[in-house]
């Protein structure tokens, strides 16, 4: 079974308006941001059509690979969802 096909099992409750990662304002993203687009494990970020680097954070794993990537660069800005929201994760 493919990684994909067991996220699905996953669930998500979006805090509507209150995104827990921020992409800090940028004219040109930084390597790290580009990075981020690959590296996701739920393909949170991507470009916009003006070469920016935006997030969706409905779906977040809460992996912290973003924040570990960012945490010298401060191009993102990370808090854990409030109590309630974000992952539901299922095993098995
Ligand atoms: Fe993606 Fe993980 Fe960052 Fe969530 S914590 S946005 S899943 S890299």
């Amino acid at each position: 079974v493919k990684v994909e096909e067991k996220l699905y099992y996953n669930r998500y409750v979006v805090d509507a308006g209150r995104p827990h990662v921020k992409v800090r304002p940028h004219e040109v993203p930084s390597q790290a941001l580009l990075a981020l687009t690959k590296i996701c494990p739920a393909g949170c970020y991507a470009l916009n059509d003006k070469g920016q680097v935006e997030v969706t954070p409905d779906g977040c794993m809460e992996c912290g690979t973003c924040r570990i990537v960012c945490a010298d660069t401060h191009d993102i800005e990370w808090n854990y969802p409030r109590g309630g929201f974000g992952v539901l994760f299922k095993f098995g």
